[in-house]
């Protein structure tokens, strides 16, 4: 079988990430890793299902056991993915997304060089602000470091193979899935099938 792809998906807090993200999933190739996170709960968030939501000293004693992935610090709160699903899931020929932030996404890309990059633009920084406050989730000062955020993180989309905006959720769905499937046709991604073929 042939090996998922690792997707890495980036891009500032409300620019739609995971709206795009709830859509791909809907093909049963692709998976979501579900992350671990200091922050609270949202209303409606279920623990095990949106993040693994630990206290500071769990969330400490997953990273000194070398459990994550990969680790960062967001707003006040850590965010990290397990390592552990990630390789399971790609071995079953899923593609996994790692819906993650910039810092930890420069971590995977150091430790899987073969990971696919896609940095999420907003229209606008405006339109990030009026997404972020119609949103309703976060606290007007959460919302401005949020944003502040936002400005240091649109320059690092210079580390990502693959930029898109997001205006019309319709396009960015197929275009993520149309890097998916050139992705999934590279010699790279092919070597071990050719291997295999020559084999027989
Ligand atoms: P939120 O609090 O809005 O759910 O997430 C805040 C930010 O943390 C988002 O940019 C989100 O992509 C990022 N994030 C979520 N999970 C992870 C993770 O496992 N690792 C890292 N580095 N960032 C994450």
């Amino acid at each position: 079988m042939k090996k998922g792809l690792l997707i890495i998906f980036s891009g500032p807090s409300g620019c739609g990430k995971g709206t795009i993200v709830q859509e791909i999933i809907k093909d049963e190739n692709f998976c979501l890793s579900v992350s671990a996170t200091t922050r609270q709960p949202r209303e409606g968030e279920i623990n095990g299902v949106h993040y693994q939501f630990l206290s500071r000293e769990e969330f400490q004693s997953r990273i000194d056991s070398g459990a994550m992935l990969e680790y960062a610090q967001y707003c006040d709160n850590f965010y990290g993915t397990p390592a552990d699903m990630v390789e399971k899931m790609r071995n079953e020929g899923k593609n996994v997304i790692l819906e993650i932030e910039v810092q930890g996404a420069l971590q995977v890309m150091k430790k899987c060089p073969d990971a696919v990059t896609i940095f999420v633009l907003p229209p606008s920084i405006s339109e990030l602000e009026r997404r972020l406050h119609k949103r309703g989730t976060e606290a007007e000062e959460v919302i401005a470091k949020r944003i502040a955020r936002a400005k240091e993180e649109i320059p690092l989309a210079e580390n990502y193979k693959y930029v898109m905006m997001n205006d019309a959720l319709e396009t960015a769905v197929s275009d993520f899935y149309a890097i998916a499937r050139a992705e999934s046709q590279t010699y790279e991604a092919n070597k071990e099938i050719i291997g295999e073929i020559l084999s027989c």
